[in-house]
């Protein structure tokens, strides 16, 4: 254990995570779009074994809008770090300096790390740190924690700092009013805020923003808390403004002050005018969308027709001939035929079958880290803010349901970046409709024998469905269970970066091995359950054929419910089952059930027809989501009732989209 404790602070995107890797050696990944960091990191400085540092989430204050910074603020009360690294990016510091102003009130020893100096250097402009270091009475320190320089400086200075231990003392940067307010309300709640071990100075501020927190923090008096009012209607007559905007111009007016000194700003960075170019495209007011849906087409197409599906034609091959190879040694060995079955009709045929398609996985992994480490992400957010109003949620809301293309588990938990309760309860409702990675190897089968020469607009109706179904149960909800509007939209748009190929693959192989992960557990120990299931009647008898088998005869009482929709079959409705466990399991299951590879398209050609093979797909998409997305489903609404409630609808929801596709189909087709 590490006696020392550094709190990194500091504004989304400023370099947080990248910083954090360079002191610690460790790989987190880093995106170039708010919401990445959600729970804390620890790790130990490399250059400084005594210590070990925090990746607290990105805030931009630390009022309590959002978990976030509850989280970032708990922490720096509740664990007494030694020092705060305050990490400042330098090509936008007023705004960045305005977080800083707030950390100071905490007094908790600092250092300013100025992070992005290389882009501050190369478009000819310059900060004067030491006259900064000065002003603010903090050390401030240099560095491009992507280019690794000034890395050991900063390490040193917060060596020092450590060492020296001196609290932040300078902090009167209050005039007039304010600072009449603030030293009224200090007076009143000093002995309460020393009870609470809470710095007074943050106490008083609070107070004056009108932070209900810290007035139960503060277990302040009726009489007090009337006194504190009083102080502060005075303070909004006097400069004819609310309590928040009167602080924020004290700070602003205050940064504006220091940074005139020592910004020297002759233009923007070349990044942010290269950034302002491409902006006046991507978001704008009416091409915006459109060219994102343009960007979304060209990856489906590059991910399924032209690199995936050939990758994956390579990847099926490989593992047939392994098929056949270990077929073939079975025979020579003279095994049984039920652990001849066992093993190639049940565990290659399941895993091989979902095997097949980590190509196509880990290609669109590819292009999905390339738009958010570029800082595109963000952009889609804020275009599509205005849309995602219209249902009752805001751009923020965009990003975990953008996630959930990938998987709902990292999407719904990634709703803690949400403000309100309000839009996370309905983000979370409405993300797993959004058609993750998993989903992919059933489209990609059924794709394959009922509609190969169609793949790419099968896929994108599909995809499309899950998104006009979350609209719609928006526009419903929002109307019933979700009154009310949702919180303003706040996020800092980044500079767009070039993606450094490393994240991008980093984010690959993540995705790679979880996708691994789970074919050699789950789908495999399902497989093996699948085939046993279908191998044997109730009086354990080894089966030739599996329609009398126990797992038919649950089977078929289930593919009655299943009869309206076009697929009453006792596989199909067996397979849907067994895709709780994990999705891709729908396709080791039907490919299992079908003796292996080569019986599958006969097999599935005999379940379904070309309508109801798409109102299959219509169910697989919207019905409730994996076991994993279930357990976070409940983690974050914080009960099994609500959790409950949630994949019931979505179920609910599935049911009703496949029976007017196959209903409705039936009159015309
Ligand atoms: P966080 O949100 O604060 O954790 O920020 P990240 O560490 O994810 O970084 C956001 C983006 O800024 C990434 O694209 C980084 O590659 C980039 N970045 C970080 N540090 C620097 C730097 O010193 N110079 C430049 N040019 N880019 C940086
Ligand atoms: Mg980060």
């Amino acid at each position: 254990m590490s006696q020392i404790l550094l709190a990194l602070a500091g504004n989304q995107n400023s370099g947080k995570t990248t910083l954090f890797n360079a002191l610690t050696g460790s790989n987190q990944h880093v995106g170039n779009f708010p919401g990445v960091t959600v729970e804390k990191k620890v790790g130990q400085l490399k250059a400084y074994k005594e210590a070990s540092i925090v990746d607290l989430p990105g805030i931009y204050s630390l009022s309590p809008y959002t978990s976030e910074e509850i989280v970032t603020r708990d922490f720096i009360l509740h664990e007494h770090p030694d020092v705060i690294v305050n990490i400042v990016d330098a090509t936008n510091i007023e705004r960045n300096l305005y977080l800083t102003m707030q950390l100071m009130e905490l007094q908790v020893p600092m250092v300013i790390a100025l992070n992005m100096m290389d882009e501050v250097i190369n478009s000819g402009n310059h900060i004067d740190t030491e006259k900064l270091s000065k002003e603010l009475s903090i050390p401030v320190v240099a560095i491009s924690a992507a280019h690794k320089e000034g890395i050991s400086d900063l390490v040193r200075t917060v060596k020092k700092v450590v060492k020296q231990n001196t609290a932040i003392e300078h902090l009167d940067f209050c005039k007039g009013e304010v600072h009449r307010a603030l030293h009224a309300i200090a007076h009143i709640v000093e002995d309460h805020a020393s009870d609470a071990k809470i710095p007074l100075r943050f106490a008083a501020t609070k107070l004056v923003e009108g932070d209900v927190l810290m007035q139960e923090a503060l277990h302040l008096h009726e009489d007090d808390l009337h006194i504190i009012n009083d102080i502060v209607k005075s303070m909004e007559h006097a400069l004819d403004t609310d309590r928040e905007a009167a602080l924020a111009d004290m700070r602003y007016s205050y940064i504006e002050q220091i940074c005139k000194d020592s910004v020297f700003k002759k233009q923007e960075t070349y990044g942010q005018q290269r950034s302002e170019k491409i902006d006046r495209w991507l978001t704008h007011k009416y091409l915006g969308i459109p060219i994102f849906i343009l960007i979304m087409l060209v990856i489906f197409y590059l991910t399924f027709v032209v690199f995936g599906g050939t990758m994956q034609t390579w990847m099926e091959e490989g593992i047939e001939i392994v098929t056949n190879q270990v077929s073939d040694w079975l025979d020579q060995a003279q095994v049984s035929s039920w652990l001849h079955a066992l093993i190639i009709d049940g565990v290659f045929a399941g895993v091989g079958s979902v095997l097949s398609f980590l190509p196509i996985i880990v290609i669109l992994f590819f292009f999905l880290s390339l738009l958010e480490d570029s800082g595109y992400m963000a952009r889609v957010a804020f275009v599509m803010d205005k849309s995602l109003r219209k249902i009752g949620l805001s751009g923020k809301s965009f990003v975990p349901m953008l996630i959930g293309f990938g998987c709902s588990v990292p999407a719904i938990m990634s709703t803690r970046t949400l403000s309100s309760e309000r839009d996370r309860k309905m983000t979370i409702l409405l993300t797993p409709f959004m058609s993750c990675s998993a989903k992919l190897p059933i489209y990609g089968m059924i794709t394959a024998a009922f509609f190969p020469n169609h793949t790419a607009w099968v896929l994108i109706s599909i995809y499309s469905l899950g998104m006009v179904v979350a609209i719609l149960s928006g526009l419903i909800l929002k109307k019933t269970v979700f009154q009310g509007t949702s919180m303003p939209f706040v996020m800092e748009l980044p500079s767009y970066r070039i993606p450094s190929l490393k994240n991008v693959f980093l984010h690959m192989w993540e995705k790679a091995k979880d996708f691994l992960h789970r074919a050699f557990t789950v789908i495999f120990v399902a497989s093996i359950l699948i085939w046993f299931l279908q191998s044997f009647d109730w009086q354990l008898h080894y089966l030739d054929d599996s329609a009398t088998s126990i797992l038919a005869s649950f089977g078929n009482l289930l593919a009655k419910v299943f009869a309206p929709l076009g697929f009453g079959d006792w596989r199909a409705a067996t397979a849907l089952v067994s895709g709780i466990s994990a999705k891709e399991s729908v396709v080791s299951t039907l490919s299992v059930l079908s003796g292996g590879d080569t019986g599958l398209f006969i097999a599935l050609q005999s379940m379904f027809t070309g309508l109801s093979a798409y109102a299959f797909l219509a169910f697989t998409l919207l019905y409730m989501p994996c076991i994993a997305a279930l357990a976070a489903t409940k983690r974050e609404l914080g009960s099994w009732k609500e959790a409950i409630y949630t994949v019931m609808y979505q179920t609910a929801c599935a049911y009703i989209v496949a029976l007017l596709i196959y209903q409705i189909g039936s009159v015309f087709l």
